[in-house]
């Protein structure tokens, strides 16, 4: 028996679907690489944007030709899409032939789903949010040698443009002690990067009684290098409004903890700030990268930016530019503004119109490309120590991995050495991409 499963949006459901493919195969499935060979296709689905949902509809209504093939297909839906106002009843209406459907906080009852369906035919539809999620699931993980560690769910921001405090549901962590266990148990399989996962790590401790917090849970994890040897922590994603110095210490005091944080910051005008709900203004971010890069020189700043937030004007755009320009991110996510409907931003009435998002989203491309480019320069020549993470399949003997602040490089190497730490003197930069050669010390 096989499984397939489309993987859509953020890291948080790569890792989502690592546990999907544990708990199949804790009942006998197998992975295979297309549809047409599986006897259950997962949809583990993302609605942050408006185009994605609709690609995803659309994979799900290709599917039908084949459940009239194989009556016996399973078809699951579950994610972020699920878990939408009327999304159960629509997917019931339009795509009668969907097996299973569940919400994002309720991945544990996919075995007993599969189980239902397969032996009674009985269809499964749960998306409640239960908000006690455990981590017992046996885990198929994809992407060693890094992990993925969750240690928080939910979000209780409320960035009026987004869509995931209502499919999340509300902020809760996981306790030190489970988190620890897990990462303990990774070191000693031989992981050699960790990265905690969280739509806003830096307020990481809701819903736990004790008090922790981010900075004791990265001090604990900083102090397993003594037991564990060398390995590196990353996280993310943090929120610039919960970035506290307690935490930027900590990551500068521990060698384990990465010089590299990823700080969405939306844009650089502060009044847009204020209309998105962010909770920070311009130059208190501007402040805090200072603060960060004063602690730690080499730090990788990476961001998120979004482009056409209704009411933005063109000093607002420019403000973001010249934002880009100061900030010197190592490298961006960079968006379009896309509706989403339920969230405050949806109802504004002054939305920017496509051409002016389009012009904008080239502009912002171009502004990052030309600051990473000035970065990847001033790194040739240098060398940095390098996690070997894997093959660069576009390039034969070609392999990949990051320098400590995220800049991923390419080399010449053996695929054994994926997994280990080598030094890499970079030789050449393109923009964002980076070649070097290992250099063996005397
Ligand atoms: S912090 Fe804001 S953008 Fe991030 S998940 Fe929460 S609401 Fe969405």
């Amino acid at each position: 028996m096989n499984y397939f499963i489309h993987t859509y949006g953020c890291q948080m459901n790569v890792h989502d679907s690592e546990k999907i493919a544990g708990i199949l195969q804790s009942i006998g499935y197998i992975e295979c690489d297309s549809v047409d060979k599986a006897d259950i296709v997962v949809f583990n689905t993302c609605c942050i944007r408006e185009t994605a949902e609709k690609k995803i509809y659309g994979h799900i209504g290709q599917l039908k030709k084949l459940k009239i093939k194989n009556r016996n297909l399973i078809i699951v839906v579950c994610g972020c899409m699920s878990q939408q106002d009327g999304a159960v009843e629509s997917i019931k209406k339009s795509y009668p032939y969907v097996d299973i459907v569940l919400g994002t906080a309720n991945l544990e009852m996919l075995k007993d789903a599969v189980l239902q369906v397969s032996k009674h035919r009985k269809k499964f539809f749960n998306v409640d949010f239960l908000n006690t999620r455990e981590e017992d699931f046996s885990i198929s993980r994809t992407s060693y040698p890094n992990a993925w560690v969750n240690i928080a769910y939910g979000c209780n921001n409320f960035c009026t443009y987004c869509i995931v405090p209502y499919v999340r549901g509300r902020e809760h962590s996981r306790p030190i002690r489970d988190i620890l266990k897990e990462v303990k148990s990774l070191l000693e399989e031989g992981y050699k990067e960790i990265t905690l996962l969280g739509q806003n790590v830096n307020s990481y401790g809701h819903g736990l009684e004790t008090g922790e917090n981010f900075a004791m849970l990265l001090t604990e994890i900083g102090k397993l290098e003594e037991t564990y040897g060398k390995f590196r922590l990353r996280f993310m994603t943090s929120h610039p409004k919960d970035l506290s110095d307690e935490v930027i210490n900590v990551v500068s005091k521990y060698p384990v903890i990465c010089n590299n944080i990823h700080l969405p910051v939306q844009s650089g005008s502060t009044e847009i700030l204020r209309r998105m709900n962010r909770r920070y203004t311009r130059e208190k971010y501007l402040e805090l990268i200072s603060k960060v890069r004063a602690k730690m020189p080499d730090v990788g700043i990476t961001t998120d930016i979004m482009v056409g937030f209704p009411g933005e004007t063109e000093q607002d755009f420019e403000d973001t530019l010249d934002l880009v320009r100061q900030a010197k991110y190592s490298s961006a996510f960079c968006f379009v503004y896309s509706r989403r409907k339920g969230t405050p931003a949806d109802k504004m009435e002054d939305q920017i119109p496509y051409k002016v998002k389009q012009s904008r989203i080239t502009r912002l491309l171009a502004c990052q490309n030309e600051v990473t480019k000035e970065i990847s320069a001033q790194m040739v020549g240098n060398t940095y120590e390098v996690l070997v993470e894997g093959a660069n399949f576009h390039y034969q003997g070609v392999m990949c991995g990051r320098t400590e602040s995220g800049r991923l490089v390419n080399f010449k190497c053996d695929s054994k050495m994926i997994g280990q730490f080598v030094n890499v003197k970079i030789d050449k930069a393109k923009s964002a991409t980076l070649w070097g050669s290992i250099v063996t010390e005397e």
